[in-house]
């Protein structure tokens, strides 16, 4: 394999194919669906890492993202029933959940006063008692309390069943949201948008139509919102590329996406424990033909907490330029689905570091990426304060 993407093209070890993907990278022209397939099937991994890379470099450099936050999941009880969802339990199973009081709620963004968080991300299941009016009220209360902390919550999911309750129409809905204090939408409950392999994981709950509404409503208002992609389960590629495709044309549409992050299925304690997992080479090529596809988003995010430390720092070579936060075990939805991080939560330090040992420049961002700091020769105070004493030399 050359070392460019230059090299690529006279490559002919590379079948023409290849070749004519790679020219279109360096010629900074977009890829067909064909082409997203193509790469899925017969794509090998350094050659997609060197096509993503190039295109992360050429966005960002060496810059690598994260952002200080924490996470409020007022309940891990659910209305839906998904059958990839390691998080919720359904109604029946109520004594094993929890579901969290407005008070309750807002004791957890209290408990991080005076310290330097920038975001809270509000998620979980979807409960009748969490409606318009608890939702409006949670906003402004976070909204009055502390103005600094970027309000992050809920996904169409939430959202298209508190508007269906209200009887109030999407764009009525998020405008009420924003006045309230919403600042942007995460990127869940995407999962995969093709209806065949939607009804089969994810039936009753949003469908990709609605999904796609709501964000195109938010965007409209002039809301910044993320992606996701839940991949590695019975999808086949082309679905995974139908789904991107779809994120593609919305953002032609609005630019209003800020980040894309594929979510690794993982098979612990859910009803498609059958299913295996992905390998760390497929999450990889993942990663490297989602930088490839998107070339309308900016950021292509990993979660260091669903996929473990190491892999997040292989993934910065394939595409991946932002890692996500320092949570502080805030969530529950990644250590329940079985990722190895039990208790995620790194200090700005750890995360830092975890990006400075595999050569990127690591930068704090907010949540609209705005740099709040950047630590590339930033000094902590435990390493300017002596970790030794030298002793006397005796003669
Ligand atoms: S994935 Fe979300 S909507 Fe589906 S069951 Fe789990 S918490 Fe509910």
């Amino acid at each position: 394999m050359p070392d460019s993407i230059e090299g690529l093209l006279n490559n002919p070890g590379l079948s023409p194919q290849h070749q004519q993907i790679a020219a279109k990278i360096l010629q900074n022209e977009r890829i067909t669906f064909e082409e997203g397939v193509f790469l899925y099937e017969y794509g090998e991994l350094p050659y997609l890492g060197m096509l993503a890379n190039y295109i992360r470099e050429k966005r960002h450099g060496d810059k690598t993202f994260f952002n200080r936050n924490f996470h409020i999941e007022p309940t891990n009880l659910c209305v839906y029933d998904c059958k990839f969802c390691s998080y919720s339990r359904l109604l029946k199973q109520r004594s094993e959940g929890w579901e969290y009081t407005m008070d309750e709620m807002f004791d957890i963004v209290k408990k991080y006063d005076n310290q330097p968080v920038t975001e809270v991300h509000i998620v979980g299941g979807v409960l009748p008692q969490y409606d318009v009016p608890f939702y409006v009220e949670l906003f402004q209360r976070i909204r009055n309390h502390r103005p600094d902390l970027h309000i992050k919550a809920l996904t169409p999911v939430e959202y298209h069943y508190i508007f269906k309750k209200a009887k109030i129409s999407y764009a009525e809905g998020m405008k009420l949201m924003m006045e309230a204090g919403l600042q942007s939408i995460p990127g869940g409950g995407a999962e995969i948008f093709h209806p065949k392999v939607r009804e089969l994981i994810a039936k009753d709950k949003c469908t990709a139509d609605q999904w796609l509404a709501i964000h195109e409503e938010w965007h409209k208002l002039g809301g910044k919102s993320n992606a996701t992609m839940l991949y590695g389960h019975i999808e086949k590629f082309w679905h995974r590329v139908d789904h991107m495709e779809r994120l593609r044309q919305l953002q032609d549409k609005t630019g209003g996406f800020q980040t894309f992050i594929p979510l690794k299925f993982r098979n612990q304690d859910n009803q498609m424990s059958n299913v295996p997992e992905s390998t760390v080479i497929e999450d990889l090529r993942n990663y490297a033909i989602a930088r490839i596809y998107l070339d309308n988003f900016d950021h292509i995010k990993a979660y260091w907490a669903m996929i473990s430390r190491n892999t997040a720092q292989l993934s910065l070579n394939f595409g991946v330029d932002d890692i996500d936060g320092t949570l502080d075990d805030t969530t529950k939805i990644y250590s329940m689905a079985g990722a190895e991080e039990k208790h995620p939560g790194m200090s700005t330090k750890e995360l830092v570091e975890l990006i400075k040992q595999v050569g990127r420049e690591p930068i704090e961002r907010d949540t609209l990426y705005n740099v709040v700091t950047n630590y590339q020769d930033y000094q902590f105070e435990e390493d300017v304060k002596p970790k030794f004493y030298k002793l006397p030399v005796l003669n």
